[in-house]
Parts: structure tokens; C-alpha cells; sequence
């Protein structure tokens, strides 16, 4: 199935440059030097302190330290004692390297000093490519769009994400296709996003088993890290509903891992969806080759050896109630209307792991 733009149509496209390519870190401090910047700090997480080192040293002059404090869901304490460290060392440039948990305190210090940012990925999340911040403070997470936190360069380097586990590379993967995924109806969908999620499910579709039979193949890296920003893409263009909503508070209230959630839940959502707008969700089956996108999802994460269940990630069926009421509370759009008795047979199906009826 083809997409046609004859229609015509508004977009707004991917703002940040990117450089891709095996060793294309070697090139951070030439990106540094052309913000015409002198004094990166580079941010990771702790478990990706001596990578962040390495890629430090690797600049040379240009980078004036290590902050290697990010976690999960951004927390606001950990960005303001970052802020403060940055100050200390008068950086003037924030390199972001690891998933999104490391991009997402590069996005919470430029949110705080106006700095710009340059983005390393080194899993499949997307956040790079996105102008999204979610934070979290007190237990509750809050997420909003703001240009400042938009990375100015990405650089993608397929040997980065090579040392990512084959589980996370399939959960991760299945994260970035849940970006595309929602594209597809949108509010504000468009046929330049409608493209991109194709082309970036496409190339999961096809990388992640190569990426199972060969963790170190370099080119199945390379097309799945660009599968990533063509999802990213998306996510920054268009507006998510349900899958991400759900995601949010599971993650968000329950504490389950954020990559593993959107691989579970995403068949769950869009079969949900699906009833309501199939035409809509057609090229997606398409691209899975099913006949329906949402069972298409699901024999996918199978083949992949993906976490299918919920209660294999620790949520249980004596919390949906709460989840649903949750997912409830704020209103938001969504193609399909959404009711308690809705939610609930989609958490039933996600926590026992089986496959979407409809
Ligand atoms: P993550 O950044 O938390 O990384 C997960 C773990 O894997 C960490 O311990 C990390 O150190 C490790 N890791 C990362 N890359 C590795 C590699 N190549 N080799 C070995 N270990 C590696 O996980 P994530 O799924 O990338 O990001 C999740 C976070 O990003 C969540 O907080 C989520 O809300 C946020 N996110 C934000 C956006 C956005 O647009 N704002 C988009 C996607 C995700």
C-alpha cells in the first residue's frame, strides 16, 4: 500500500542534523565545535560511566567532564544537582549519550539553562529525535513539549548499540515501533509521518531477527539505529494516544521497565484500536504482512522472543483496576472511545499474554 501526498498536506519535519555511521563518534567533538562550542560535559547513566569516558576522552579539550547520574524517567532532583554541576564546570555544550534515560537529563538540563544538546543514542528509544520531555517528581511523571530540549545534532553510531543485550534490543525496537505505530491515526496524522512509520517498521521488522541471530552484525544494527530516528521522527511529529497513555501510567505508577511495557502493551492498543478505525491501521498490517495490525504485532513480538505477558514484568491482575482508573483520569484523544469495561479486557488480555481476539 502506497502513501499518497497529492492531497497535500502540513508537517512539521525533523528539525535536528544527523551524522550515521560506523565510528561516526569519533566525529562528536567536530559537532561540538560547529555549535561553535568549547566545553562539552557528557551525560549518561551510571551504568555507561566508562563509555562516556571513553567518548570524553575522545574530544579531547572539548569535553570538560563526566555527569553520569541519569535514570529512568528523568527525576527532577538528579537534573537539578546536574545543573548545578554544570554551572561548577562552566559547560557551555551537553553531549547526551546512552538511551532515553540519559537523553532525557540532557533534555532536563537544556530545559533549565537554554544549552544545546547533542545527542548519542545507544538504544532505540527515540528521545533524540523529539522536542518531548517526561519528568518525574513525587511519583508522579509529567511530560511536555518544548523546543529548548529538541537535540540540535544526533549522532548514530551502529557500534554504540551493538553492546545493547539482544532482550533490550528486541523491547527497545518494539518501543520504537509503537512510536510509528500510533502514527497511523493520529489526530494531526500526515502522509510525510504515515511514510516514515512504514519505512522505520519496515526496517524493524526485518532487522531485529538478524539482530537475534547476530548481535554484533553491524549493517542489522545500522538499519535498525535508522529505523529508530525514522520512528523518533514520528513521535516528534504527530500526537500519541492510548498505547503511550497506558505505557505512561504503567510505567509511570507501577515502575515496570519502559521498554518492556510498550512491547507488551502495543499489540493490546492497537487491536483496541483497530475496531474503531481499521482503514487507518491497514498499512501497518500490511507492512507486517497480516491481516490485521494488532495480531500482526503480536505474532511479531512471538517471533522475536519478546516479554508477552505482564505478570512476567511483575503486574498482576489485581492492579488493573487501579491502571485503569489512571488511564482514565485526565481525558485525551484517542480514535476509539475509552471505557472502563474497554481497558480492562485489554489488561486482562496484556497481563495473561494472550494473543488480541480482534
Ligand atoms: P534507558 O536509557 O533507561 O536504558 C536502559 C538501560 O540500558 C540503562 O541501564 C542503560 O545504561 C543501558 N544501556 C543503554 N544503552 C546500552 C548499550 N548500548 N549497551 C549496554 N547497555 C545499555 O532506556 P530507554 O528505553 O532507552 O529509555 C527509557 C526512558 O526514555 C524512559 O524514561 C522514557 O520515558 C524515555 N523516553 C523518552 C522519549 C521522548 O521523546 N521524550 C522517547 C522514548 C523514551
Amino acid at each position: 500500500m502506497s502513501v499518497h501526498f497529492s492531497a497535500g498536506f502540513r508537517a512539521d519535519a525533523p528539525v535536528a542534523g544527523i551524522r550515521f555511521g560506523v565510528g561516526a563518534r569519533a566525529e562528536t567533538g567536530f559537532e561540538v565545535e560547529n555549535l561553535g562550542c568549547a566545553r562539552a560535559v557528557v551525560l549518561a547513566t551510571p551504568d555507561q560511566r566508562a563509555q562516556a569516558e571513553e567518548l570524553a576522552e575522545s574530544m579531547g579539550n572539548l569535553a570538560v567532564g563526566v555527569i553520569a547520574t541519569a535514570a529512568m524517567h528523568t527525576p527532577v532532583d538528579i537534573s537539578e544537582a546536574a545543573v548545578e554541576e554544570c554551572r561548577t564546570l562552566g559547560v557551555d555544550c551537553l553531549v547526551a549519550m546512552g538511551g532515553g534515560s540519559s537523553i532525557g537529563l540532557g533534555k532536563a538540563i537544556a530545559l533549565r539553562t537554554d544549552l544545546p544538546v547533542i545527542a548519542v543514542p545507544t538504544t532505540y528509544a527515540g528521545s533524540e529525535a523529539t522536542p518531548v520531555i517526561g519528568q518525574s517528581e513525587g511519583g508522579q511523571k509529567t511530560t511536555l513539549t518544548d523546543m529548548r530540549v529538541q537535540p540540535q545534532r544526533i549522532v548514530y553510531d551502529p557500534e554504540l548499540v551493538a553492546t545493547l543485550p539482544v532482550g533490550l534490543s528486541v523491547t527497545s525496537g518494539l518501543n520504537a515501533v509503537a512510536h510509528a505505530a500510533e502514527a497511523f491515526y493520529a489526530r494531526d496524522r500526515n502522509p510525510l509521518a504515515t511514510s516514515l512509520a512504514i519505512a522505520g517498521i519496515r526496517l524493524f521488522a526485518v532487522g531485529l531477527p538478524k539482530v537475534i541471530d547476530s548481535p554484533a552484525d553491524l549493517e542489522a544494527r545500522g538499519d535498525t539505529l535508522m529505523g529508530t530516528w525514522h520512528c523518533g521522527a514520528v513521535l516528534g511529529q504527530v500526537g500519541m494516544a492510548l498505547h503511550h497513555k497506558l505505557c505512561h501510567v504503567l510505567g509511570g505508577t507501577f515502575g515496570l521497565p519502559h521498554a518492556a511495557v510498550h512491547a507488551i502493551v502495543l499489540p493490546h492498543a492497537i487491536a483496541y484500536n483497530e475496531v474503531a478505525v481499521p482503514n487507518l491501521l491497514a498499512p501497518l498490517a500490511e507492512v507486517l504482512g497480516a491481516e490485521k495490525a494488532g495480531q500482526g504485532l503480536f505474532d511479531l513480538s512471538a517471533r522475536l522472543g519478546a516479554p508477552q505477558a505482564l505478570t512476567e514484568i511483575g503486574f498482576g491482575e489485581d492492579e488493573i483496576e487501579q491502571a485503569v482508573t489512571q488511564a482514565l483520569q485526565n481525558s485525551y484523544w484517542n480514535p476509539r472511545e475509552l471505557t472502563a469495561s474497554g481497558l480492562t479486557a485489554l489488561l486482562r488480555d496484556a497481563v495473561a499474554g494472550r494473543r488480541p481476539q480482534s
